[in-house]
C-alpha cells in the first residue's frame, strides 16, 4: 500500500481514537497534528470510537464512558476546530454497527486472525484463547467507520496500516458485488513519527499499556517522564561516543523539536562524545514543556464546560448520522434488501 499520499485535492478524511484514555504524545505526532493542518482544506470527520473501546473493556465500561469527553477536550486543545472538522460519537451512528454486520460476511476468521496489529494486541492483553468476538472483529467495524463516510484519506499511526488493508479488501469485494465503484478505497496518511515509542523504548506509546505522556500531563509528570527516558546504556561517561538508534531522547527530539538542523548537530555531537544525557534531556524537557503548556491550559478550560463538549459531539453525530445512513442504504441495495 502506498503510504505517501499527496493531499493537493479535496479529500474525504475519516479518522478517530478509541475512548480508552486521555490522548498522548503518540496521538499528537502520529495523527492529531495532521488533522489540524488538513481541516481547512478537506472534508474531515473525527470519530470518538467508544464502541471499539468496549471490545476489550466491556466488563469495566466506565473506562470508556468516562473518557469520551476527555478525548473531545484533547481535540479542541490541540486546535481541532468543530466548525471545520465534524466530531462525532461512534455509538450514536447505528449505521456503522449495521455495516459491520454486512461486512462480516465478507471476511474469514482466518483473515482476522492474521491481522498483525490485532495479533500483537491479543498477546499484550493476555487474551490467549478467550478473545472477545468483538475484539477479533474490530477491524471490520473500523472498515465500517471508514467506508461509512466513504473516506479517501485516513491520517493514522502505522499500527493502523493492517486495518486499512482490511478496509480496502472489503471495499473491493463490495464494489465487485455491485459491479461498480460504490465505495472508495482509502489511503493512509502517516506522519514523520508513525509509531512513537514509550519512554522506556520498549513498546509503542499506548493508552492501554499505561506508558503514556498525556497531552494534559503536569509539569512534574513531564519532568519525571523525561528523566526516566531510555538513552544509550553504554554512554556512561560524557566523553564516550553515544548511540542515536533506539535512544528515546533523540527519537522524541526528532518528533517534537522544531529546529531539525539543531537536532542534527546535537546528534553529531552525541555520537562524537562530549554531550551528556543530562543536557539532551534538558533540551527535550524544555521543548515538551513549552509545547504542552498551552495544550494543558486549554484542555482544562474545555473540560470545565462539559455541556459545550456534549453539544459539539451531538451536533457532529447528527450530521454524521445522515452521511452514514446514506452509505448503509447503498450497501443494503447491493444485497437487494431495500424492498420497502
Ligand atoms: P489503545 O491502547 O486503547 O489502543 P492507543 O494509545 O493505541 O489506545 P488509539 O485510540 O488506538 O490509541 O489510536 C488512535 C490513533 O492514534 C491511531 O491512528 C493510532 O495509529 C495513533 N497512535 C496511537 N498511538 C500512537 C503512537 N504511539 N505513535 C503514533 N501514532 C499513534
Ligand atoms: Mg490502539
Amino acid at each position: 500500500m502506498n503510504t505517501q499520499h499527496k493531499t493537493d485535492k479535496s479529500e474525504v478524511i475519516l479518522t478517530g481514537d478509541r475512548a480508552t484514555g486521555p490522548l498522548h504524545l503518540g496521538h499528537y505526532v502520529g495523527s492529531l497534528k495532521q488533522r489540524v493542518a488538513l481541516q481547512a482544506h478537506h472534508e474531515q470527520t473525527i470519530l470518538v470510537a467508544d464502541m471499539q473501546g468496549l471490545t476489550d473493556n466491556a466488563l469495566h465500561p466506565q473506562k470508556v464512558s468516562s473518557n469520551i469527553l476527555n478525548v473531545v477536550a484533547d481535540y479542541l486543545a490541540v486546535g481541532i476546530d468543530p466548525s471545520a472538522t465534524t466530531i462525532c460519537l461512534q455509538s450514536q451512528l447505528p449505521a456503522l454497527a449495521e455495516l459491520t454486520m454486512y461486512y462480516s460476511n465478507l471476511v474469514t476468521i482466518s483473515r482476522l486472525e492474521r491481522n498483525p496489529t490485532v495479533k500483537s494486541e491479543i498477546q499484550n492483553k493476555g487474551f490467549e484463547r478467550s478473545i472477545p468476538a468483538g475484539f477479533l472483529t474490530y477491524p471490520i467495524s473500523q472498515a465500517a467507520d471508514i467506508t461509512g463516510f466513504n473516506a479517501t484519506l485516513v491520517p493514522v499511526g502505522d499500527d493502523q496500516l493492517p486495518m486499512l488493508e482490511q478496509t480496502n479488501e472489503i471495499v473491493r469485494k463490495i464494489n465487485a458485488l455491485a459491479g461498480r465503484n460504490v465505495l472508495n478505497e482509502c489511503q493512509p496518511l502517516l506522519s514523520k513519527a508513525p509509531r512513537l515509542p514509550s519512554t522506556d523504548g520498549k513498546n509503542k506509546m499506548s493508552k492501554s499499556m499505561g506508558n503514556t505522556i498525556n497531552l494534559g500531563a503536569s509539569e512534574k509528570e513531564i519532568t519525571a517522564a523525561v528523566k526516566s527516558m531510555y538513552t544509550d546504556p553504554h554512554h556512561v561517561r560524557i566523553e564516550d561516543p553515544g548511540k542515536i538508534e533506539g535512544n528515546v531522547v533523540f527519537t522524541y527530539l526528532d518528533a517534537f523539536h522544531s529546529d531539525e538542523s539543531y537536532v542534527q548537530q546535537l546528534k553529531q555531537h552525541y555520537q562524537r562524545g562530549g554531550l551528556g544525557d543530562g543536557v539532551t534531556k534538558r533540551i527535550l524537557e524544555e521543548c515538551l514543556q513549552e509545547m504542552l503548556r498551552p495544550i494543558r491550559q486549554k484542555r482544562a478550560v474545555y473540560l470545565n464546560d462539559k455541556a459545550q463538549l456534549i453539544d459539539i459531539l451531538k451536533a457532529g453525530s447528527q450530521v454524521s448520522r445522515e452521511k452514514t445512513d446514506k452509505v448503509l442504504f447503498d450497501i443494503k441495495d447491493i444485497f437487494g434488501l431495500n424492498i420497502f
